[in-house]
């Protein structure tokens, strides 16, 4: 039986954890050809062990030149998520520089770079492609000590934005997920100053990984062909208010 993404060739970054590993996993079930990048080592090499067919990529986004050199590597990709974030909590006035720059460096700027990388590839080979963007709920929501990360997000729509005006010529689709919260080790250290959200949430319970899972599968495939430059809320209604 024909799979979903059978010939495709996917990366997914941040995939040692959370939403990445799911995310990876579920790619290579449907068919595609795929590359689990993140930077810790026994993660990685316990979804080899659990997916053999998975390929395993070593690399710390916050290293800008190492990081284009491995990915250049991986040759032509068609389905591409942006998924590596980390967020670390911290009033504004208390905020220190090296928090803001980490946390740009991996969520905006990582976004970036692996994806100037691969979409020079997908025009190149004339082949077009699918990029998903790991945004946030937080993106366009104040929350206490999350400024920092709520501007990453917010920048990570806007890219979103750009690179789907820009590539879309090159038959390049680029969109974003917008999750609230789902427990991840991401999420689960900032359990009591989240939970207040599902008071507001109408549907009265968060996303599951699952739920994240398909709204990319959903994204990346030809179901979803003419939606580029889309920014989705995954939010049980949250973004009413
Ligand atoms: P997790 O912390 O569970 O997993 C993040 C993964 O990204 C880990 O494998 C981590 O590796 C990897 N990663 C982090 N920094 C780097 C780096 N510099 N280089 C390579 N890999 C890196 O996070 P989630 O699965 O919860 O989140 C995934 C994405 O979804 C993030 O972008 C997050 O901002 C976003 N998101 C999450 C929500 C949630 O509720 N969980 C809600 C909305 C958005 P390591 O552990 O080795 O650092």
């Amino acid at each position: 039986m024909a799979m979903l993404f059978d010939g495709k060739r996917a990366l997914v970054t941040g995939a040692g954890k959370g939403f990445g590993r799911a995310i990876a996993k579920k790619l290579a079930e449907c068919g595609a050809e795929t590359f689990a990048l993140s930077r810790t080592q026994a993660d990685l090499d316990s979804l080899k062990l659990e997916v053999p067919t998975i390929n395993i990529l070593n690399v710390d986004l916050l290293d800008w030149d190492k990081t284009r050199e491995e990915v250049s590597k991986i040759g032509h990709i068609d389905l591409l998520v942006n998924n590596a974030g980390v967020s670390k909590k911290s009033s504004f006035i208390n905020t220190p520089k090296e928090n803001i720059d980490m946390m740009f460096d991996v969520n905006f700027k990582g976004t970036f770079n692996v994806s100037q990388v691969i979409a020079k590839k997908m025009i190149d080979s004339g082949k077009g492609g699918s990029i998903v963007n790991l945004s946030s709920t937080m993106s366009e929501k104040a929350l206490t000590n999350g400024c920092v990360y709520s501007t990453t997000k917010s920048a990570v729509d806007m890219l979103t934005k750009c690179m789907a005006l820009e590539l879309g010529p090159h038959n390049i689709r680029v969109n974003a997920i917008n999750p609230t919260v789902v427990w991840t080790d991401l999420t689960l250290q900032y359990k009591d100053e989240l939970m207040p959200l599902l008071a507001l949430t109408p549907m009265g319970r968060f996303p599951e990984i699952e739920d994240v899972v398909n709204a990319v599968v959903f994204l990346l495939g030809d179901q979803s062909g003419m939606i580029s430059g889309e920014c989705l809320r995954l939010d049980g209604g949250l973004g009413v208010h």
